[in-house]
């Protein structure tokens, strides 16, 4: 809308403590008029401005802006028939005179429309299917596995790149068409979750030949035992039967970890709640990589590769205190994240500050741990970026050598 807002902030001290209010929001943003005024259109002072929450902040836009919009539609209104009402019956800027829940329920309306067309099409649901009932039946090649988690992404990317964002017959006022924005964002961001797990149903193997994880874990709360078995269900239904040379864990709680921290040593976790995100599956990836005939020694080798003559970076300090590093890659590519190229040493890595550097444990390392986090959080992400991993990790754990 062309003249809204109708003129620029103030300047001077009130126009710093908005500025600086708005430029510590999650979404930072330049002052509006709006912003420094309340619904009946009174300067508001410093103070006020100053002792604000966002959650009030936010709270007053919405009433200042619908405010504004309302007094505009009158104002057309008795420019065009000298009668304060807006004319028009259906006119579409009578939602705001419905009041902040009436445009609030629009909002929702058109996000759910918009989510609606993010679906996936018939004939998408019966591609995957197809490959559902095969790979259902079937221990199917890691190769093409890879290539179905591409192309269910291709197709989703692609949806949403097509679908028309939803538009409001009667323009929005900013503080309403930023929740129109977060919204559409939400829905979006919904659907890519939604996508995350069907992506992830490629990597199932068939139910019989699935390894059971057999957990030892006495005495854990209730919701680090959910994570823990839901992590123990993912790692055990995309590892063949017999590959894994030995399917017991021990996981246990160490009081003297950082809070949240874990660790994998020796067929047993530990770790100090509370916990969150996949943790538990990283540790049971480090159990992969110790355990499955070839995987430890095939992926030390991927990333040998692909690090080969690269800069040692000290990142800072891990959750048990030490300091890591990692080594830059040096096949054009960037780490996903930078903790999958961390380099372990057999002496203290603090020498390497004056150029001592220590003989590097190849034993330790986490490509595999961080590599199968995120193949369940994200699959495409790690399938797209880095495929000759992931087709060697998937490989290695659906090969039917014992
Ligand atoms: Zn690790």
């Amino acid at each position: 809308m062309a003249q809204f807002p109708p003129t620029l902030p103030p300047d001077g001290r009130i126009g710093q403590a908005v500025r600086d209010a708005l430029g510590r929001l999650p979404q930072p943003r330049e002052p509006e008029w709006a912003d420094f005024i309340d619904a009946e259109g009174r300067l508001l002072p410093i103070e006020r401005l100053r002792r604000e929450s966002p959650e009030e902040r936010d709270q007053r836009r919405a009433e200042v802006d619908l405010a504004l919009v309302q007094r505009q539609a009158l104002f057309r209104s008795v420019a065009s028939s000298n009668i304060a009402i807006p004319q028009v019956v259906r006119d579409p800027a009578n939602v705001f005179f419905g009041g902040r829940q009436a445009v609030d329920r629009q909002i929702e309306q058109l996000a759910r429309r918009y989510a609606h067309r993010l679906r996936p099409t018939a004939a998408e649901l019966s591609a995957r299917r197809q490959f559902d009932l095969r790979s259902r039946a079937n221990v199917l090649p890691a190769e093409e596995v890879r290539r179905e988690i591409l192309r269910r992404d291709d197709f989703m990317q692609r949806l949403i790149g097509a679908a028309t964002k939803p538009r409001p017959a009667a323009e929005y006022p900013p503080h309403y068409q930023r929740m129109l924005d977060a919204a559409i964002r939400q829905a979006e961001a919904d659907v890519l979750e939604e996508a995350a797990a069907n992506q992830r149903t490629c990597l199932i193997l068939p139910q019989r030949e699935r390894t059971t994880i057999r957990i030892f874990a006495p005495g854990l709360p209730e919701d680090e035992r959910r994570r823990l078995d839901q992590a123990a269900q993912f790692i055990g239904a995309i590892t063949r039967k017999g590959r894994l040379s030995d399917p017991r864990i021990a996981v246990g709680i160490n009081k003297e970890l950082a809070a949240g921290a874990m660790r994998y040593r020796n067929g047993a976790i530990e770790f100090n709640p509370p916990t969150q995100g996949s943790g538990f599956i990283h540790e049971m990836a480090h159990h992969l990589q110790h355990h499955v005939s070839g995987l430890g020694r095939d992926s030390a080798e991927w990333r040998r590769r692909v690090s080969k003559g690269g800069k040692l970076q000290l990142m800072g300090v891990d959750s048990q205190g030490r300091s890591w590093y990692y080594r830059e890659r040096t096949d054009g590519r960037a780490w996903l994240r930078d903790y999958m190229g961390r380099v372990y040493f057999r002496g203290d890595p603090m020498l390497l500050r004056v150029g001592n550097i220590p003989e590097e444990d190849n034993d330790r390392m986490e490509v595999v741990s961080c590599a199968c986090e995120i193949l369940f959080s994200n699959p495409v992400e790690i399938a797209r970026h880095d495929p000759e991993l992931v087709t060697l990790l998937i490989d290695s754990l659906r090969s039917n050598v014992p």
